[in-house]
């Protein structure tokens, strides 16, 4: 019997709600809280993601402060902007969209962002208070993930989890998110050996991975949860890491792609620079 396929468009828009009803009482205590947008360079997916993002805020009554520069642009000139962000009290939280250019040193400037503005939660700061498990702002791709686990009732208390993929962005901070909500934690990467059969271990199973439908049914033990984070473009398909088709008949419940975590990553962002807005007003 097919599992439940779970609906991140749906969870992602009462988040958003609940952000847009916290926003306005935030409002009438007259702080609006305000997002610094820092978009280097003309890659169109990354215009296309900051465009999308912006439009978001502008749904749920967040400001957003938009600075688009050339890719040429300096370390020191782009340091410079996210230090005007830093001591802008309007702008509660900053969105350094990645990937920077390669002459950029990406790390440097994501320290550079003051702590309590790192709504991406990147900041190492922040990932330090995550793996010291004190409170931060999470990464909003994994904290997403934790959301729709959420909203499904899916605890990961005393299960077994399988995170593939270890990247910084998402791999990493999943698998810290999930030791925090109690998970038995496995993290795979390229060099695992027979990762078919560590994967099958899993009661919740979350590829990060970047490879198109890498996951297929032998990977997946009957009755587990799967999550697929990875978003890949075949010709004119937006396609997961999960080959969907041939596992949703044998899990308990999955993501779909498009419309799984995709839409929570961005509502997350949201609900993150609304924290950071709150905390600044206290
Ligand atoms: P990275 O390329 O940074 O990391 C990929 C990870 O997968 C690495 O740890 C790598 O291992 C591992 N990996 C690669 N090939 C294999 C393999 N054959 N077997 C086992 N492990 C493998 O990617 P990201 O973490 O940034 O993103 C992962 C996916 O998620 C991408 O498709 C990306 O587009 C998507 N994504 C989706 C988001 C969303 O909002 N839904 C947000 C962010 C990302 P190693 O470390 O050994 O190289």
């Amino acid at each position: 019997m097919a599992g439940i396929i779970i609906d991140g468009r749906a969870v992602a828009a009462r988040v958003r709600s609940e952000v847009a009803r916290e926003v306005a009482a935030l409002r009438e205590r007259g702080i609006q809280p305000g997002l610094g947008v820092i978009l280097v360079g003309d890659d169109p997916a990354s215009q296309s993601y900051v465009r999308m993002k912006e439009r978001d805020c502008a749904e749920v009554g967040i400001r957003s402060f938009d600075t688009r520069t050339a890719a040429y642009m300096t370390q020191e000139a782009l340091e410079a902007i996210i230090d005007g962000f830093n001591g802008d009290p309007a702008v509660h939280g900053i969105l350094l969209q990645l990937p920077l250019p390669a002459h950029l040193d990406a790390e440097a400037a994501i320290a550079r962002i003051a702590p309590e503005k790192d709504v991406d939660g990147f900041h190492p700061v922040n990932i330090g208070r995550l793996v010291r498990g004190l409170p931060s702002a999470h990464a909003c791709t994994p904290e997403g993930v934790m959301e729709l686990l959420r909203a499904y009732d899916i605890d990961p208390e005393g299960k077994r989890a399988v995170v593939v993929g270890r990247s910084v962005l998402v791999g990493k901070p999943m698998a810290l998110l999930l030791i925090a909500a109690n998970a038995t934690v496995t993290v795979c990467h390229s060099r695992t050996r027979d990762l078919p059969g560590v994967c099958r271990e899993a009661d919740i199973l979350v590829a990060a991975i970047g490879r198109p439908e890498m996951i297929s049914a032998s990977y997946v033990k009957p009755g587990a949860v799967v999550i697929d984070v990875g978003i890949n473009r075949v010709g004119d398909r937006l396609v997961g890491d999960v080959a969907f088709a041939e596992v949703a008949p044998i899990a308990s419940a999955i993501t779909p792609v498009p419309g799984g975590v995709g839409p929570m990553t961005r509502a997350i962002l949201l609900k993150n620079t609304l924290a950071a807005a709150e905390s600044a007003g206290r």
